[in-house]
């Protein structure tokens, strides 16, 4: 069970950081995985008063607060027309409505979970990680770097026309994924996320050139990645699946059957 000493709101983001610079501390965004750890800390730090729970949009970018649900993420009307649904499709099959409610964008992309639909989603995007300290870092940049006591304040989206589509396979429905992928089409460029094979989700940038053959471009893609073995399935398989799944997004934006 987790256990904390104290509890601490914090007024702004510059109290969080100074609290959070204790090796016994701890920032919480909805606590729906801290929850089942067996730790014990010394302060937990809550990011809830400082009116970070907003999706705001503008002509250049969006930004996601980083104490939004994934929730709002899938209900949001401004992201999903913009991006085809897919943060609908990407949140979807997380546990249920309920749990949605409470887990949260910022531990979602602080964690860099090896499963994670929002990683694999936000990175075939281009997202920025902001940090209080760090500054606006790539997403797919964060995801490499070590974990530190920084605190990230949201995520931001270029309105750059690109398309996108994502899909995942599970054994369940709200299972966690056996293999998860993301596709962006930015004028001639793909952009091409595959998580949970099972390490966390990877980046790859093609340019599309004289090849016009998604399996080809997908082959391509999905060979760049490393796939492991676990209880959900093979590495084999994944890689498999990571192919097949990236051509069938691939087609789906370009609109072929
Ligand atoms: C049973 C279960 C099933 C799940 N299935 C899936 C799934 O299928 N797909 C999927 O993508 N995800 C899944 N998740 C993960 C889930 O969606 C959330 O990502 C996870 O719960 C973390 O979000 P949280 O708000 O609960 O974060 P917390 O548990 O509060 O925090 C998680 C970590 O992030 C840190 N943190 C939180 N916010 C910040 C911040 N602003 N700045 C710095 N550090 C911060 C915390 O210190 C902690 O280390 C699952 C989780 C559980 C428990």
């Amino acid at each position: 069970m987790f256990k904390a000493r104290e509890y601490v709101k914090a007024e702004s983001l510059e109290q969080a950081w100074q609290l959070n610079q204790k090796k016994s501390s701890v920032i919480v965004g909805g606590m729906m995985w801290l929850k089942m750890t067996n730790l014990t800390k010394g302060t937990i730090v809550d990011l809830s008063g400082l009116g970070l729970d907003n999706i705001e949009e503008n002509e250049e970018e969006f930004f996601i607060g980083c104490m939004c649900s994934l929730r709002q993420l899938e209900l949001h009307q401004g992201l999903n027309q913009y991006f085809g649904n897919i943060f609908k499709e990407c949140t979807r099959h997380i546990v249920g409505v309920q749990f949605r409610n409470g887990a949260t964008v910022g531990g979602s992309i602080f964690g860099r979970y090896g499963f994670s639909d929002i990683l694999t989603c936000l990175m075939a995007l281009d997202a920025k990680v902001e940090l209080y300290k760090g500054g606006i870092v790539e997403l797919a940049e964060f995801a490499k770097m070590p974990y530190d006591k920084d605190v990230l304040v949201g995520i931001r989206i270029k309105k750059d026309k690109r398309k996108a589509a994502y899909i995942t396979q599970r054994r369940s429905s709200t299972d966690f994924p056996l293999i998860a992928c993301c596709v962006g089409k930015l004028q001639n460029k793909w952009y091409v996320s595959i998580g949970a094979r099972p390490g966390k989700a990877c980046l790859v940038i093609l340019d599309q050139g004289e090849c016009s053959d998604t399996l080809e471009l997908a082959k391509k893609a999905a060979g760049q990645m490393i796939y492991g073995d676990n209880v959900r399935g093979s590495g084999a398989y994944r890689k498999d699946l990571a192919v097949i799944y990236t051509d069938r997004l691939m087609k789906q934006l370009e609109g072929v059957e």
